[in-house]
């Protein structure tokens, strides 16, 4: 018998960051009955299959020698023209040669942090701020630092002193409708957090896979539209919320330098993005109008959005909070009574109803009371059922 030799073990960097506490709360509650206020899934039903199904057929029929090829880092170019033209279009003038496109938009975060972070850089985010985010920055060994947020997006004042004390290389935000809160920063703030980059010399991430997704009032300027951060913010978008997060398709418009960068980091990570898949993305963008699908999935949304706003007073305790997003996919509640989210999971469960406790957003102190529900997944009368459930849990949890 050969003497045993103990392997090497995984790097330290994979327990630092640990495992996504949703994503493990996912699979908690993956059996049908569960109803599921917890993962952001977009409503499968609304997924446009038969438009989707013909792009990809028109292109393996056309062009099968060139999508099923190797293909550039940068990406396809008739997708980064129509990605280029819709963001012109909302006020933000791209050309095809300022986007990237990335395996999803997590994937930018990535490229960004392998591009930009060397270990022990501060990183400044919103808290709460998104959980994978937070791993991207983790692994890159980066020091994270969060900065208060009140309904209004993070707090300028709060960050100017952070910003003043910390010097970081990088603000990390999710101005519209936020994960996890659901939150938009005001447009003066926008200005004043441009200002402060500009000033201390830090880059913006600018995360926007929700911006689309507004049921009321109207669109806020990008931050990357700020003449005074226009040259150091990275804008990330995503095909996941408008048209399916299975294609695994998003984009990242950045400075030259940066752009170049990540495509350099995007070589080691992957060599490109599936041809097939940008392909297909760019031909349905060419025979399919995606702002009128937009417009179902919005109109959706809104109606899903408010059965659960119609129905938490009645679920929650007495004295509990939550928000009223103007957009995107959550809500952001504050449970009353001392009653902690993350203890009462195991009874919501129970009851088969789901949702994220808060507390693992945080990177300061948490709000133990604090959960983030998911409206966009289940049609109005599954939402209510759920809302029926979460309440038996509560009476029962006590
Ligand atoms: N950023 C934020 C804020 C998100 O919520 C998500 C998805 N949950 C992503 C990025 C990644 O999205 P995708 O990779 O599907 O584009």
């Amino acid at each position: 018998m050969r003497p045993a030799v103990t392997l090497p073990p995984t790097a330290a960097r994979v327990n630092a960051v640990g495992p996504s506490p949703v994503r493990e709360i996912l699979a908690l509650t993956a059996r049908p009955e569960v109803i599921n206020f917890a993962g952001g899934l977009p409503a499968p039903e609304l997924f446009d299959a038969e438009g989707l199904r013909a792009a990809y057929d028109r292109v393996l029929a056309e062009d099968p020698q060139r999508v099923l090829q190797y293909s550039t880092t940068e990406g396809d170019l008739d997708l980064r023209t129509a990605v280029a033209a819709r963001l012109t279009a909302r006020g933000l003038a791209t050309g095809p040669d300022d986007l990237l496109i990335t395996s999803g938009s997590q994937q930018a975060l990535t490229l960004l942090a392998v591009a930009l972070l060397e270990p022990g850089d501060v990183v400044l985010v919103e808290d709460p701020c998104y959980l994978a985010a937070l791993q991207c920055f983790g692994f890159a060994g980066a020091r994270v630092v969060p900065v208060p947020t009140d309904e209004d997006g993070i707090d300028p004042a709060a960050l100017a002193e952070i910003a003043e004390r910390e010097r970081p290389k990088l603000l990390y935000l999710v101005p519209t409708f936020q994960n996890p809160t659901g939150r938009t920063l005001t447009a003066p703030r926008r200005r004043e957090v441009a200002e402060l980059a500009g000033r201390l010399g830090f880059r913006i991430i600018e995360d926007d896979p929700y911006g689309e997704l507004r049921y009321d009032g109207q669109p806020v300027p990008w931050i990357a539209t700020d003449p005074a951060a226009a040259d150091r913010t990275a804008l990330l978008g995503s095909f996941s919320k408008v048209l399916a997060p299975g294609l695994r398709l998003g984009y990242l418009r950045a400075p030259a330098e940066l752009r170049r960068a990540c495509v350099i980091a995007k070589q080691g990570a992957d060599l490109h993005t599936s041809t097939v898949d940008q392909a297909a993305a760019a031909r349905y963008l060419r025979d399919n109008d995606l702002d009128a699908h937009v417009a179902t999935v919005r109109a959706a949304y809104r109606e899903r959005r408010d059965a659960l706003l119609g129905g938490l007073a009645a679920a929650l305790p007495p004295g509990s909070r939550w928000n009223q997003p103007a957009g995107g996919m959550f809500v952001w509640a504050s449970l009353a009574g001392g009653l902690d989210a993350t203890e009462l999971l195991a009874t919501a469960v129970k009851h088969e109803v789901a949702y994220v406790p808060g507390a693992p957003f945080f990177v300061g102190d948490p709000d133990r009371g604090a959960l983030r529900l998911s409206f966009i997944t289940q049609g109005p009368d599954v939402i209510e059922e759920g809302l029926r459930r979460l309440a038996k849990a509560i009476e029962e949890h006590g």
